[in-house]
């Protein structure tokens, strides 16, 4: 295979970086269709009509400009982190957002005002019946929350109040330090820097970085108690004015998901769950230990592993693509040549991997850092497994293309599993083998698990707030309750993480509340289709297609009865889906056993 360029080309979407004339063109016609916005609304009459539709579908436009420019200032600050002109006009795309939110909400009290039988009517019109599904949702939700006035003091006071103790908490986690020791030599390391020398060969170094890690988060928990607590009231007192009778109701809401649904993932993987204690006992041992501690659960099994070049890794994952469907190759090789990707290992880029998309110009852009490892191949099919549901969403509206975070792991997950279990298959040796059936575990513990911990906690951490600010000993007690819980007991109980809400951001997260039962959803949602798409074979990439372009339009339930014919309140699926993440535990205890008697 020819040599590939390991940069992206963002010239294509706008000429010149952030010194880009085109982009701030574009930024001044936003800025012009802001005030064009805000008259169309303010004009509005009682009642749908032609200005109706007209606005709605400049609004629509206006969202779809706005996604392009800020997505472009994301890539131009992920490519460059000194670039300070670029976080310059991160700030000022904010204050256009934060305006065209407040229209956002503006137009669904409008939407409010219609009658029933005229809000029907307007939704069967044409252009507007593709986005009925997202247009019926903003109208649905406004009736469900305070009167406008109140909503619109509430959101101005979220900025400052609830948004803010977000805040508080990223500079708090930003700002903190610690000294390391490595082979005698002492250096300050960043939380996330602590982090990754968690993830190391040596068992010694993984603990002293756990122990760094408490000690540094036990100083500042007071502070992160004083975070989550107050903006758990926040959000609390909003819902009982919104008359929401449950935390869950909005995480819920904006997933697109039912209760029932959630109970019955939630049932079968509570069920399951023990099935994994085998894994993680053979892994225990495998590292030497009696029994597994928070932080040698995800370590690795073996320190040598296969090396892949950039234009190795691309030519295995368009292979493996067109075994499943030749126009995802065609489509994972389009986004190499017209340099769709930037995988440069060099300094002073962003930490970290994302996909983001440009609806105007119908292109995404892939970032990350390609090591050579396995484990970039597989994030680099993942992060291509984002852009190519994209692409399949390209020609719809753009308010039909809006899925939600339980929906958005799906093709991404999907098209990892497509490498992983090929590399599985094809591995020439039991310590290969043995690497990659932990890597697919490791990562079941963490949907299954890990994740379950988090919701655990937060479930019971709400309930008791409603009676007050918890202390940090009750927050601890709660946290390593719900380890306890969803590890059944696998780890050595002196070896949990009591203070892991401190440490993780994603309690912190305002503007997505329960940043976790989506993951789950998506993984095992995932496992489910392909679990479809070895039964069925290749005629099933037609249906795969299927579902993800309706994956903007639907509810979660609406969507699998619909395109797999399946009823998720129901066990059934969820059990199916989870028994293909266990099947792995037996061959890996089985060569962990190997390994520890040879
Ligand atoms: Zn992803």
């Amino acid at each position: 295979m020819q040599k590939l360029e390991q940069t992206w080309d963002l010239a294509s979407l706008f000429e010149g970086g952030s010194k880009s004339k085109a982009l701030k063109e574009s930024m001044q016609e936003i800025e012009a269709s802001l005030d064009t916005c805000q008259k169309s609304i303010d004009s509005l009459g009682d009642q749908p009509n032609a200005a109706w539709k007209k606005t709605i579908i400049a609004m629509q436009a206006l969202d779809a400009n706005l996604s392009e420019v800020c997505n472009f200032a994301e890539c131009l600050e992920a490519q460059d982190t000194a670039d300070s002109l670029a976080t310059q006009l991160t700030g000022i795309l904010d204050g256009l957002r934060a305006r065209n939110q407040s229209l956002g909400v503006q137009l669904e009290t409008r939407f409010l005002q219609a009658d029933d039988a005229a809000w029907e009517s307007l939704l069967s019109d044409s252009e507007l019946a593709p986005i009925a599904f997202s247009l019926s949702d903003q109208r649905d939700l406004a009736g469900r929350k305070m009167d406008p006035e109140k909503e619109m003091l509430t959101g101005e006071l979220a900025k400052d109040g609830y948004h803010a103790w977000g805040r508080l908490y990223d500079k708090l986690a930003g700002s903190l330090r610690v000294d390391f020791q490595e082979n005698g030599s002492s250096e300050t390391l960043s939380m996330g820097q602590l982090h990754n020398k968690m993830e190391s060969v040596h068992a010694g170094i993984r603990r002293s970085a756990f122990e760094k890690l408490e000690e540094a988060w036990s100083s500042v928990a007071d502070l992160s108690a004083m975070a989550l607590n107050n903006q758990a009231g926040f959000r609390l007192t909003t819902y009982k004015k919104r008359n929401w009778d449950s935390v869950l109701y909005e995480p819920l809401r904006m997933n697109r998901m039912s209760r029932e649904t959630l109970e019955a993932m939630w049932g079968v993987v509570a069920d399951k769950s023990a099935e994994l204690v085998p894994y993680i006992e053979a892994k225990a041992s495998l590292l030497g230990q009696s029994k597994m501690t928070w932080y040698d659960k995800s370590a690795p099994v073996s320190s040598d592993e296969k090396s892949y070049s950039y234009e190795e890794a691309a030519q295995y994952i368009m292979e493996q693509f067109g075994k499943f469907s030749q126009p995802l190759a065609d489509f994972a090789r389009q986004a190499f040549d017209k340099r769709w990707i930037e995988v440069e290992d060099r300094q002073g880029k962003g930490a970290g991997g994302f996909c983001t998309d440009f609806p105007d110009s119908q292109e995404t852009r892939i970032f990350m850092t390609f090591g050579g490892t396995f484990g970039g191949v597989s994030t680099l099919a993942h992060e291509l497994g984002h852009a190519h549901h994209t692409w399949i969403l390209r020609k719809k509206p753009f308010w039909a293309t809006e899925y939600p975070m339980t929906l958005a792991e799906t093709a991404s997950t999907f098209c990892e599993t497509l490498i992983t279990d090929s590399a599985l298959k094809s591995a020439s040796n039991d310590e290969e083998k043995l690497n990659l059936l932990d890597k697919k575990l490791d990562e079941a513990a963490t949907m299954m698990m890990n994740l379950r911990s988090r919701f655990l906690f937060e479930t019971s951490f709400f309930a008791e707030r409603e009676s007050g600010p918890l202390t940090v000993d009750r927050l601890n007690e709660l946290m390593k309750n719900a380890q306890v819980t969803a590890y059944a007991g696998a780890l050595d109980d002196h070896a949990y993480h009591p203070l892991f809400w401190a440490s993780k951001l994603h309690f912190y997260i305002t503007s997505y509340p329960f940043y976790n039962f989506p993951y789950v959803f998506g993984f095992l949602f995932s496992n489910g289709i392909y679990d479809r798409a070895i039964q069925e074979g290749p005629s099933f990439s037609k249906k795969y297609v299927a579902l993800l372009e309706d994956t903007g339009s639907m509810t979660c339930e609406d969507l699998a009865k619909k395109h797999l014919g399946v009823d998720l309140i129901k066990p059934d699926f969820w059990e199916a889906s989870v028994e293909r993440a266990l099947q792995h535990v037996d061959p890996f205890v089985k060569l962990a056993r190997a390994r520890t008697t040879v």
